[in-house]
């Protein structure tokens, strides 16, 4: 994940596995389909606008300092404010933030919210911090970034370690520092009471479902025409794996299989997901759930399923395990946990994968709807969140659908794309909703213009 796990020595054909060096060979494959954007552009679209690092010293709880390493990387701001999570994570690295911001761009841009792309982290394990030192830090956190955020330049959200708690204290932390107007849309994710949106918590797992559901619909997967009836392995049981596991659930589908930093589950008669998620609130693991077999976490991805929900951290499907996956669909609830080699060997084997750039992207959705609603003042029921964000789902899922069949069929008759001599090959879902994406961004950037 982070920088210095560059390459895995034991893979058989060395990987790159630095987030920032991924996201740019995606970037660069697919604007091999789109001609015709100026160089200079597209040397800026592959950059990152802003990299910010700071350390800072933090009281522990037995009255020592230690100190602590924090970034906020800004990709783009050319459809609008920067978005983008916070994660509190001892992994976390400047390529990290920046492969994370960088694919905050093309999410927003999929999902059709205005908002550029951004994204912070903490090197920290949160699991030997106690929650007052966790507020201390993110009090400090935010104190250091000052006016680098904001409702309308940098907006954060929650990702992995944060939740609305840590949301509320970002809040708080800024509006103690700008007093007297309504900061509440400078953080999302927020506890409902403290302007956070109903269904904000849901929404990065209701909208992978409302996209599976969708691509299912439309005919991704040949013979799989619902969720219903399907069987789903989880990877990562935290905000967006064990939420996904109780609506993919209750949408008929048999959850078999789950794990998270402590191990895997797996019972082939299915695993009910509201109660394993009680038994992990207790005990703090999936593992010795009842009823359930301890896995590798390796066996956890190979397993023979219909749909396989990574939902923890990047580079969990690689080169190296790809060639194992019996899964039939592979939704990226995580940020990018498939490699580029391992994406050509699963297109290769017949296996789509809604990429995280789609999947994913019903939390900045819901993130959105929670800043319109900061700003006007106003709560939206759970309800019209969530038929809202369907519709956006739907679209977003069309849309993709419709740039890879378009695509395709241009390859398929030897036309468009770029005139280089590096032949153009079929594209899949991740290539087509960057090709999207891109189109998207580069079109506001040609109305806008480049300033000054
Ligand atoms: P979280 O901290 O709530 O949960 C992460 C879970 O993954 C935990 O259960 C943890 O134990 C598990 N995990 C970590 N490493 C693992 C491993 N190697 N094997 C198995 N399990 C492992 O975080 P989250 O918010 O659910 O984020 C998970 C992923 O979803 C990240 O890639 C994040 O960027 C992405 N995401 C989150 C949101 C959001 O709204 N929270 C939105 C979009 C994308």
């Amino acid at each position: 994940m982070g920088q210095g796990r560059i390459t895995r020595a034991s893979s058989a054909q060395a990987e790159d596995l630095n987030p920032y060096h991924i996201a740019q060979q995606q970037f660069d494959n697919a604007i091999r389909y789109l001609p015709g954007i100026d160089e200079g552009l597209r040397e800026f679209l592959r950059r990152t606008n802003r990299l910010l690092e700071f350390a800072f010293p933090v009281e522990m709880d037995d009255g020592k300092v230690r100190t602590f390493v924090g970034f906020r990387a800004l990709h783009s701001r050319v459809r609008g404010p920067g978005k983008g999570g916070i994660r509190f994570h001892p992994d976390v690295s400047r390529d990290e933030v920046r492969a994370l911001a960088f694919w905050m761009t093309w999410k927003c841009a999929v999902a059709d919210v205005p908002f550029g792309g951004a994204k912070g982290g903490v090197v920290c394990e949160p699991k030997e911090l106690s929650e007052r030192e966790l507020r201390r830090i993110t009090r400090r956190y935010i104190a250091e970034l000052g006016d680098n955020i904001g409702p309308y330049t940098d907006i954060p959200a929650p990702d992995v370690n944060t939740s609305s708690k840590t949301m509320a204290w970002i809040y708080d932390t800024y509006e103690m520092m700008h007093a007297g107007k309504n900061n509440l849309p400078v953080v999302t994710g927020k506890p409902v009471e403290l302007g956070g949106s109903l269904g904000r918590r849901e929404a990065t797992a209701r909208g992978a479902l409302f996209s599976t559901q969708r691509a299912l619909n439309r005919g991704v997967v040949p013979g799989l025409g619902s969720v219903a009836g399907t069987e789903i392995v989880i990877q990562g049981f935290g905000n967006a794996g064990a939420i996904a596991a109780e609506l993919f659930q209750e949408a008929g589908g048999r959850v078999i299989a789950v794990s998270d930093t402590s191990g895997a589950v797996y019972a082939r008669e299915g695993i009910d997901a509201p109660s394993i998620a009680r038994y992990k609130e207790r005990t703090g693991s999936v593992k010795g759930f009842e009823g359930t077999a301890t896995i590798g976490d390796d066996e956890l991805l190979e397993l023979d399923c219909d749909i396989l929900i990574p939902a923890a951290l990047e580079n969990q499907i690689r080169s190296d395990n790809a060639g194992a996956i019996r899964a039939k669909l592979v939704v990226e609830a995580a940020n990018g946990p498939t490699t580029p080699a391992a994406d050509a060997i699963l297109f290769g084997r017949g296996i789509p994968v809604i990429p995280d750039i789609l999947a994913n992207s019903g939390g900045v959705t819901v993130s959105y709807f929670e800043w319109v609603q900061n700003i006007e003042n106003e709560q939206w029921n759970l309800e019209d969140v969530n038929r809202k964000l369907l519709k956006k789902m739907d679209a977003a899922t069309d849309a993709v659908i419709q740039t890879q069949q378009s695509i395709n069929e241009s390859v398929a008759s030897g036309s468009g794309g770029e005139s280089t001599s590096e032949p153009l090959n079929l594209v899949d879902l991740r290539t087509a909703a960057y090709v999207l994406a891109l189109g998207r961004v580069v079109r506001i950037a040609g109305e806008r213009g480049i300033w000054p």
